[in-house]
Formats: structure tokens, sequence, C-alpha cells
């Protein structure tokens, strides 16, 4: 995906100011403001406004002036312009605070899984494991009785973490058998030596 930053200027209010004589033709009331908001956008969403600008033009002579053309009073009449809350700029800021929220609890749930999926192991459910030496392997819950669990471990091991789905595979679990009591799978799963749980309907992975 490509993400596009910069900058946009929004037209947020357009008045006269009152009182104010044009710096070249010296007729009064004929200043003519526009305030622009800019702001920060990101593929078209906004992010957050960075800062102001205004256009002043004079009705009469059609000059065009900046804020530092006109006197002290009329730049002080000027910055005393009541601008509306442009909540809406903020709206990238406040999605990616949404995604955040949503992410972090959804990794916290899930992480809460894990851990009922730990102590309630079932028949048929695949184990994504890291070994001490750095290896990557499964193994594949065979049997549970109320205080064990009993798994064919996978014939072969992987380097990569990312490689380690695909040994999961039927014909790779031949007779590597090897049993666990309830507590020693807990204390794989609280040394991080289990990575994934892959249930027949869901998998979860550890973090
Ligand atoms: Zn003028």
């Amino acid at each position: 995906m490509l993400f596009l930053i910069g900058t946009k200027d929004s037209n947020v209010k357009n008045g006269s100011i009152k009182n104010e004589k044009c710096p070249k033709c010296g007729i009064e009331n004929t200043l003519n403001f526009s305030i622009f908001r800019r702001y920060v956008f990101i593929t078209m969403i906004p992010l957050f406004p960075v800062g102001k600008t205004v256009n002043i033009e004079c009705k009469s002579c059609k000059n065009i002036f900046y804020y530092e053309d006109l006197t002290l009073d009329g730049q002080e009449k000027l910055r005393n312009e009541k601008l509306e809350s442009s909540i809406w700029m903020f709206s990238g800021t406040i999605l990616l605070l949404l995604f955040l929220v949503y992410f972090a609890n959804n990794y916290i749930q899930n992480k809460d899984d894990l851990t009922i999926l730990i102590k309630e192991p079932t028949v048929g459910d695949v184990y994504n494991l890291k070994f001490s030496n750095g290896y990557y392997s499964t193994f594949k819950i065979d049997k549970i009785t109320s205080d064990s669990v009993f798994t064919t471990h996978n014939d072969f091991d992987a380097y990569m973490p990312y490689e380690v789905d695909d040994l999961d595979k039927t014909e790779n679990y031949s007779n590597k058998k090897v049993s666990y009591s309830k507590k020693e799978l807990m204390q794989l799963y609280q040394n991080g030596e289990i990575l994934k749980i892959r249930h027949k309907n869901y998998s979860l992975e550890a973090e």
C-alpha cells in the first residue's frame, strides 16, 4: 500500500476587517480576509492541523496583502477572529488511536485464550514449538489423561519459525512419542517454547 503524506489548506473563515484602512489605497472597510487552516494528511485522511495562513485582499484596489502589512490594530482584529474547532482534521489520528486500542485489546485477549487452551488440551491439537537449541518443530496430541498429555513429535525440524507450519503433515508424525504431565506442558508455555496452538477450528499464536 502506498502512503501519500502532505499538507493541505482548508478555508475556515472569510470576512472583512472592520475600521481598517487599505495599506495601499487608504480606503476604509475594504479589506477582505480568508483564513486557512493547514493540516497534515496521509492518503487523503487528515491527521492533525499544523498552522494557519491568511489571505487579505482589498475590494477596492484589488491588491493582496500579508498579515504583516496590516497595522498592529488590524493584526489584532484578525487574531481575534473566532474560528470553529476543526475536529475533523484529527480524524486520522483518532482512527490510529482506535486501531491501537483495538490491537492491544486483541493481543491481551489472544494471550488469555492461549493460556486457557494450554490448560484444556484437546486430542488432535497441533503445537508449534521452539526448542532451546534454536530449532522449530511441532507435536500433535494423541491422548489425554487426567494429568498427562501424550503426543507424537514431528519427524522434522525447521530452522525458521515461518517454515514450521509446512511441517504439519500427517505423514510427518510417525514414531517420536513423547508424554508430558499437564504441569510440564504449562511450563513449556511459560518458558516461551510453545509458539502456537492449532485447534481444528482455529489457531492461536503466542507473542
Ligand atoms: Zn486598497
